[in-house]
């Protein structure tokens, strides 16, 4: 029998799958591919950039997520346990999978505005400007934890020409709510060819940006 509880189940644990998977996809399949395929090739060169800007490929992640989700635990719940069960496990993964990108995309775009935002951030601009190896959950902490790869920096260093635009005042410097999480480091506010084949060849070797 169908009841709320076991959907809820199936929602939490196709949402737990995601927050398995974020980090599983971001560190073997991403970072230590170092480049070999589009979704490592792609996601280094977020890691040159060092901002989001809505691109084509985001459609096609968007839609493997979704294939996923509906093509393979959809059926492995519905043999499990039930169709209703599958559904919403899909579902559950559905939401968790969007849940990230969208906080991921927030993080990039726009300053913190709770304390789990302000934690998200610091968690996920270490890994981008600190240690790439490190911190790959992007939304939790849980599996880094797990895995021994997670870093609580004090304060996260920021590449002055890789510093996201909320993160800094008119004057060009970390503005001072974010002074105690963040510091610039570098004096270059612009990329120079010679600095941007720098930053690739660091990024596709998962090593830290340089001043
Ligand atoms: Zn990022
Ligand atoms: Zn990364």
């Amino acid at each position: 029998m169908i009841t709320a509880l076991s959907l809820l189940g199936a929602f939490a644990a196709g949402f737990a799958l995601w927050i398995l998977f974020e980090y599983l996809l971001h560190r073997f399949a991403m970072h230590q591919l170092h480049g070999r395929g589009i979704m490592s090739r792609e996601h280094l060169h977020h890691h040159i950039a060092a901002g989001w800007t809505f691109s084509f490929l985001h459609l096609l992640s968007w839609a493997g997520m979704l294939i996923v989700g509906f093509v393979l635990w959809l059926p492995l719940g519905w043999i499990t346990v039930s169709l209703p069960f599958g559904i919403t496990t899909a579902v559950g993964w559905t939401a968790g999978y969007f849940f990230y990108e969208h906080q991921h995309a927030q993080a990039h775009l726009r300053a913190p505005r709770n304390g789990y935002e302000t934690w998200l951030r610091k968690h996920h601009f270490h890994h981008h400007f600190g240690h790439p190896m490190a911190n790959h959950g992007v939304t939790l902490p849980i599996w880094d934890r797990v895995f021994g790869t997670l870093e609580v920096p004090d304060q996260v260093r920021v590449p002055r020409r890789m510093a996201q635009a909320w993160m800094l005042g008119p004057d060009g410097e970390i503005r001072d709510e974010f002074a105690a999480d963040y510091v610039l480091v570098g004096t270059a506010t612009t990329t120079s060819e010679r600095q941007s084949q720098l930053d690739k060849v660091r990024a596709f070797a998962s090593i830290a940006p340089e001043d």
